[in-house]
C-alpha cells in the first residue's frame, strides 16, 4: 500500500514535469546517449541504430571512457583526436572500422565489438590523415595488442603464428610493411576465400610482431616506432636491428614457446575454420622470401 502512494506521488511528480516542463526532459533523452571523457576532452555520441538494450548502450558508454583512459596511458603520439566522436551501434556482423570521427561498431548486441581495437585507431591516428600511406603493421598490430589487454575480443595471436610457421606459411615481414605491397595483404581489392585468409593472416601476423615487441622491448620503444613513415629505418635506430634480425628473434620466440590453439580454443574463434580451409587456395609466391 505504501508502495502505491510512492508511485501516485511519482506519478503525480512526473506528470507535474512534463506538463511543465517538456523540453527539459527531451534534453534529457538526448544526453543519455552522450559519454564524455574523464579529462573532458572527448564527447562520444551514441547512434543506436541496431536499437540494442539500454544496458548494452550503457556498457559500451562505460567501455568508451575507460578505454579513452587506458589507451592514451598506454602511448602517446602526436595525433589529436577528434573532440567529438560518433559511436554508430550496428546491426549484424560485418567488420568494425574506426575512422577520424566515427566509429562504427557491429557485434554490439553480443558483446562482440572490438570497441577497443577501432578506439585505438580513433585516438592514436592512422598514417597521415586515416590512410595507409605509413602502412598497417604497427597501427592493426597494437589495436589487437590493446583489445587483448583491455578489450572483450581476445586472440591467441601467437599460438595461431606458431600454426602458421607449422604449415610452412608465414608472411615474410618486409612484405609486410612494403607500401607497395602491403594494401594487397592487408586491404585486398577483391576478398575471395583466398583474399579473407591473406587479410586475417597479415592482421595475425601483425599482432604477433607487436605484442613480441612490445612484451620484449616496452612500449617506450614501440611508441617510438608506431604510425612512423620509413619503418625499417626506425626499427634499426630504435632496436639496433634490421628487418631480417627482429623477424628472425621473433619467429623464433614463436616456435620455441607457443603451441598451437587447442582444439577449443580454435572452435571460440571465429572463421577459424574457413580460414584453415583457404589458406591453401593462397599463391605460394606471398610466403616466399
Ligand atoms: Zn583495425
Amino acid at each position: 500500500m505504501v508502495n502505491k502512494i510512492i508511485l501516485f506521488i511519482f506519478m503525480l511528480l512526473l506528470m507535474a514535469g512534463c506538463t511543465t516542463n517538456p523540453p527539459i526532459k527531451e534534453a534529457k533523452g538526448l544526453q543519455e546517449n552522450i559519454a564524455v571523457t574523464d579529462d573532458g576532452e572527448v564527447t562520444f555520441k551514441i547512434f543506436n541504430t541496431a536499437n540494442v538494450p539500454a544496458e548494452r548502450v550503457d556498457a559500451v558508454k562505460k567501455e568508451l571512457t575507460q578505454a579513452y583512459n587506458e589507451i592514451r596511458q598506454t602511448i602517446k603520439t602526436d595525433y589529436t583526436p577528434s573532440k567529438r566522436i560518433n559511436i554508430h551501434l550496428l546491426e549484424g556482423s560485418e567488420v568494425s572500422w574506426g575512422f577520424k570521427a566515427d566509429i562504427k561498431l557491429y557485434g554490439v548486441r553480443n558483446g562482440k565489438d572490438p570497441l577497443v581495437h577501432e578506439l585505438t585507431h580513433t585516438l592514436l591516428g592512422y598514417g597521415v590523415n586515416n590512410d595507409s600511406t605509413r602502412g598497417y603493421l604497427t597501427q592493426e598490430g597494437l589495436a589487437v595488442y590493446m583489445e587483448n589487454r583491455f578489450g572483450k575480443q581476445k586472440s591467441p595471436v601467437h599460438k595461431v603464428m606458431k600454426l602458421f610457421l607449422n604449415l610452412g606459411k608465414a608472411i615474410p615481414l618486409n612484405k609486410l610493411i612494403d607500401l607497395d605491397n602491403d594494401d594487397r595483404l592487408f586491404s585486398p581489392a577483391i576478398i575471395g576465400p583466398d583474399g579473407f585468409a591473406i587479410q586475417v593472416m597479415s592482421y595475425y601476423h601483425a599482432a604477433s610482431f607487436v605484442t613480441y615487441l612490445i612484451d620484449t622491448y616496452g612500449l617506450d620503444n614501440f611508441e617510438k616506432i608506431y604510425n612512423k613513415p620509413m619503418l625499417s629505418e626506425k626499427f634499426a635506430e630504435v632496436y639496433g636491428k634490421n628487418v631480417d634480425e627482429l623477424e628472425g628473434e621473433w619467429l623464433s620466440y614463436i616456435d620455441k614457446n607457443y603451441n598451437e590453439p587447442e582444439m577449443e580454443e580454435k572452435m571460440k574463434i571465429e572463421n577459424f575454420y574457413s580460414l584453415l580451409s583457404s589458406i591453401d587456395s593462397i599463391d605460394e609466391q606471398i610466403f616466399q622470401r
